[in-house]
Formats: structure tokens, sequence, C-alpha cells
């Protein structure tokens, strides 16, 4: 699928720039090569070839690197393996179980909250997530070509009230930096506008993507930069996600963390225990655990409210208040998440 994004001037580049374009360009697709990797064995859990046509398998190398072999139940596994559960269909889970379609502002812009306004400004991501709430979202009729995005962006022009413009996808930092610079610099020209948020979980899952160009980028920007990374486990975070997360940190952006909460991969007290804890050694703060969005395909992952709102009572029991995140579902109409706990 094409970017959407134009380009704009070019920008310094390191050597991590092409590291991290390869690795895109190299991500493991095939369900087979992913059990070879692991030393697994297919039969035990075959993928599911229903729910690979619907979301194909894709996981960056250095994300399979830090997968357990030998272990159906390792929690970065389940992520992303098209298992056979999401096949069955169950009453309340649909395609679009957060009517974003009728979020639309303009192509590529979506306003569900007063104040913000979120851009896909990426048709794509670097993992599929298979519990993700976008898997069927319709990125075709939301990838304006350049003169589209112009006039989208106009939008944003023209309503004083919109503060914080929310970069998500796809994964916004999918884009290179040079389309990025382009995204940013009208963004900044926009004079109502004061914070830049950038919703992403390529720092994790390929590490190299935090360049030079896009620190300076960033760095510069009159925008106040926050970034939400998402990260549902500890072992998710190596000592490269932490160079990462550490140069982001430098370069002034508020780093803060979302994860949901899914059944076998962090709906135990010692998983988000050390979730938190991982973060704050890499700089971030845990900020929101997600009660999975009813999406086609995805209700195994569900572990119910009751069970998430025992966790973050143990986990406030546990751990200071700052690394405590708050319990939240997206319900849409509203005009915030709802805290659940
Ligand atoms: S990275 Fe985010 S948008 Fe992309 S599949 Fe995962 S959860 Fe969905």
């Amino acid at each position: 699928m094409s970017n959407p994004l134009p380009f704009e001037r070019p920008l310094a580049s390191d050597r991590a720039a092409s590291h991290w374009r390869l690795a895109m360009t190299d991500l493991v697709t095939d369900p087979a090569e992913l059990l070879a990797l692991l030393r697994l064995d297919a039969s035990a859990k075959p993928a599911s070839l229903a729910a690979q046509q619907d979301f194909p398998l894709r996981v960056p190398r250095p994300f399979v690197a830090r997968m357990a072999p030998g272990d159906w139940s390792d929690p970065l596994l389940r992520q992303v393996w098209p298992a056979a559960e999401e096949e069955t269909n169950h009453a309340g889970w649909v395609d679009d179980p957060l009517q974003e379609q009728a979020a639309t502002l303009a192509p590529g812009i979506l306003q569900k909250y007063p104040g913000r306004a979120l851009l896909t400004a990426a048709p794509h991501c670097a993992i599929h997530c298979r519990y993700c709430f976008r898997r069927h979202f319709d990125y075709d009729g939301n990838s304006p070509g350049r003169e589209a995005w112009e006039q989208s962006l106009n939008t944003l022009h023209q309503d004083p009230s919109i503060r914080e413009a929310i970069l998500s996808g796809g994964d916004p930092l999918a884009n290179s930096d040079r389309q990025l610079a382009w995204l940013v610099r009208r963004l900044e020209a926009i004079p109502h506008l004061d914070t830049l948020r950038i919703h992403s979980r390529l720092p994790v899952v390929i590490p190299n993507r935090v360049t030079t160009a896009l620190l300076e980028l960033l760095q510069a920007s009159r925008l106040r930069v926050v970034m939400v990374l998402h990260v549902n486990h500890a072992q998710e975070l190596d000592a490269d996600c932490n160079e990462a997360m550490a140069r982001l940190g430098d370069a002034g952006l508020v780093l803060l963390n979302q994860s949901v909460l899914l059944a076998d991969v962090n709906d135990s007290l010692e998983a988000l225990e050390a979730l938190s804890e991982r973060l704050f050694t890499a700089g971030v703060l845990p900020y929101y655990l997600h009660l999975p969005d009813r999406v086609a395909g995805t209700a195994h992952f569900d572990v119910g409210e009751a069970r998430g709102c025992e966790l973050i009572a143990a986990l406030r029991a546990r751990l200071p208040g700052y690394l405590v995140p708050r319990l939240v579902r997206e319900i849409p109409g509203q005009s915030s998440k709802t805290i659940i706990a």
C-alpha cells in the first residue's frame, strides 16, 4: 500500500535510517517461518487461514528476537499469532466498535474529542497486533493524496478550538522522516495548535526507527511533543528499546505508554507490575491500560472489567501512584475515554 504523505526537503540522515527501512521491508509475514525461528511445531496450534487473510501476520525481526523459543505461551507471540479463536463470531464484537467512520472530519482526519484532532497519517504498521481496534479500518478511504491532505489540513486551520494534533495510523512513524517533516511543518503553521502527540509502536518493535533526523525534527518543533508508546509486556523492552527511549527523552519529548489488558499476555499482577517498572527504567510513564475494544475476531483477548479493576487495585497496593496506569474503556460518542479504575 502506498504512503499518503508527500515529501519535504531532505533531512540529515544517519546509518540507523537505512537500518529501520530495511527492517520494514524484511518483516516476518509467513507463519511457517515464524514457527521455524521459534522452533515450534505448527501441529500444536496451526495458523488460521481465515485470520491470516483477514489481517495477515506481520512482525519485525527485532520483536521476534525477544520471543522465547519453544514457548507457545510467549506473551509476544500471542500478540501476533493468527489464532483459530479469531474465526469465532461473538455477538457485539464488530468491525468498527468505536464507530470511527462517523467521526471523520475530513479525509485522513477524525475528531472524537473536543480540542483534539486525530490524523491517520499512515495506512500501515510495522507489526500487526491481533487485538487491534483498527484491524478493519478503511485505510484506503482515509489515505488522502497530496492535494486532499492540503484540503484536510485546511479544516484544522479553520477550527481554532483544536489545540492538539494526534498522529496515529496505522503507525505514523512508518512514514519516512521526510514525509513526517512535511506534515509536522504544516501543523506548525496552524497558529492555534500547541501540542503534537504521536502514537507509535515503532520505537519498541524497531528501535532503530528513532533516527537522528527524527529527533532533530521533533526537537526543533515549536509544538510541544508527546509520544505515546504502546507496550503490553515487560519482555517487549530490551536494551535497544531503552536506548531509543533515552534518545527520545533527551530530545525533550514527554514519553507515556498505553497498553491493552490482554488475556494470557499481561492479565496478572506480576506482568503489570514488571511492565510499569520496566517502563519507568526506560523513562516512560504508564498512562492508560485499555480494556480491549470489541473488535470482531478478538473476543478471546478479553478478561472482563471486573478482573481489570481487581488488577488495578492490586497494582495500587504495590506501586507508587505514578506507576499505576488508569484503566479505561473507549465508548463511542463519549467526550473522553471512560475511566473504569
Ligand atoms: S501498531 Fe497499533 S495500529 Fe498498528 S496493528 Fe498494532 S495496535 Fe494496531
